[in-house]
């Protein structure tokens, strides 16, 4: 058995179902305690009231998604997206939340070049440290699907994760979010997730189904698909992670359209057979 407190609901789970309020009474009508919050959902009913809403209730914030898209060529634009991605450090700051995901953002149009742009992702997010650092906030550095590369992520592998962390030499403040959604194909996985070592501060499960329909929006529940849950969730373990294991399962076509205690409630059974 895994231990149940050490399941955390990803408000992308019950994303359309629920507002933040909600969500934390679902979370604990099920009988579980903790959260990750979507940051969408903060600006709702803003951030001073919604960390008041955590504060009173009995969950543990796991963390916020997300900050960053900070790739553009364009030099206001990008200083820009770092404003935004400190205010976000903020919002995770008020709601007591340990780390923020970092989503680094895709390739320029203009130029065309993915290395130029994982160029200026690590540049943004070396001026992006001392904020973080100052808060006490963890930067998550989450790896994405190469299929997102071009719009959302040039951060593709937990290798290049660790690259990134080697070059910031920051490692009280930069981390690395191990989503199995994102990195499950990866032919290195075991390799970087063991190298990642103490830098992993996040895992969110979620799976792959064979005939999906959409690139963000349609993941599976776990056991539905084809990763190999519990096995990448031992590489984590083994590399030294013990902490939570979020659930965050963008699903457009199915468990959005359920009711939010039926999901949590396959979550919780999911969480014992296919985590
Ligand atoms: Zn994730």
């Amino acid at each position: 058995m895994l231990d149940e407190k050490l399941l955390s609901i990803h408000q992308a789970t019950v994303l359309q179902q629920w507002t933040l309020k909600q969500a934390i009474a679902g979370i604990e009508r099920a009988g579980l305690g903790a959260i990750s919050v979507w940051r969408d959902k903060l600006a709702e009913i803003g951030v001073g009231e919604a960390a008041r809403a955590l504060a009173g209730s009995g969950l543990a914030v796991t963390g916020l998604s997300f900050a960053g898209l900070i790739t553009s060529r364009d030099k206001a634009a990008a200083a820009k997206a770092r404003d935004e991605a400190r205010r976000a450090f903020d919002d995770a700051a008020a709601i007591m939340a340990p780390s923020v995901v970092f989503v680094a953002g895709g390739v320029d149009p203009g130029d065309k070049d993915v290395k130029a742009a994982r160029a200026r992702a690590l540049e943004g997010l070396a001026e992006l440290v001392p904020h973080a650092r100052a808060l006490k906030i963890k930067i998550a550095l989450e790896p994405l699907h190469p299929m997102i590369c071009a719009h959302r992520s040039v951060l593709s592998t937990v290798k290049l994760a660790n690259q990134w962390c080697d070059a910031l030499k920051a490692e009280d403040v930069v981390g690395i979010a191990v989503d199995t959604y994102a990195v499950w194909w990866d032919p290195d996985l075991e390799e970087s997730i063991s190298r990642a070592g103490k830098r992993i501060c996040a895992f969110h499960v979620s799976d792959w189904l064979v005939d999906t329909q959409d690139l963000r929006l349609d993941r599976g529940m776990m056991g539905d698909g084809v990763i190999d849950i519990p096995g990448i969730r031992r590489m984590v373990e083994k590399a030294g992670y013990a902490g939570y294991r979020e659930v965050e399962i963008f699903s457009a076509r199915n468990w959005w359209k359920r009711e939010g205690d039926e999901v949590l409630s396959v979550v919780k059974e999911r969480y014992q057979t296919a985590v």
